[in-house]
């Protein structure tokens, strides 16, 4: 993973949601009662705004300063370009 300068400044980067892999929605289970069934009703799958991102596809994560330093470590080895 890479971050701009602006993210490392503010210690703060948006990265792809990776519970609906940025399409901000997702299929969830819904428990839905049905009463005339033997046992408690069924799972149905349904289309929802995602719970994680809440739609927007993208979620701020902190950045923390052991990753900055490991970032710091593999431009200062050239490992970076
Ligand atoms: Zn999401």
């Amino acid at each position: 993973m890479t971050f701009s300068e602006r993210e490392l400044r503010e210690g703060v980067a948006l990265v792809t949601c990776p519970e609906c892999d940025g399409e901000g929605r997702l299929e969830y289970e819904i428990a839905v009662p049905d009463f005339g069934a033997y046992r408690g009703g069924e799972l149905q799958g349904k289309i929802m705004d995602c719970e994680m991102c809440e739609g927007y596809g993208e979620v701020e994560v902190e950045i923390t300063e052991e990753e900055l330093q490991i970032i710091v470590q593999l431009e200062n080895s050239g490992s970076i370009h």
